[in-house]
């Protein structure tokens, strides 16, 4: 990972790492420029899965394959509700501002 000095734009350099929670941690870093000098505390943290862990999706998969076939016909029309249900939110969820400036 790459933390760049926000006072002359060389590389900076994480020293130690102070990690708050599972999702967030401070890094404290420091410019690489010596001229510069400039040290700071950067927050990193979580946002969003761009992928679904292999892990997670193949327990689900083993999981479900352990299910008997009325358990699987339960699990289908509960997903398929929970689809409908979501497809309607992301309709008025297209309608509502991204960001509204007070
Ligand atoms: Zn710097």
């Amino acid at each position: 990972m790459r933390v760049i000095c926000i006072e002359c734009g060389a590389l900076g350099r994480i020293n130690k790492t102070n990690r708050l929670s599972d999702n967030v941690a401070h890094l404290y870093c420091q410019c690489t420029d010596a001229e510069c000098g400039y040290r700071w505390v950067s927050t990193l943290a979580y946002s969003r899965p761009l992928n679904p862990s292999r892990r997670s999706v193949g327990d689900a998969v083993l999981a479900v394959l352990g299910l008997s076939s009325e358990q699987r016909a339960i699990l289908a029309s509960t997903l398929n509700e929970q689809l409908a249900g979501e497809q309607k939110t992301d309709l008025n969820d297209k309608n509502k501002p991204i960001y509204q400036r007070r």
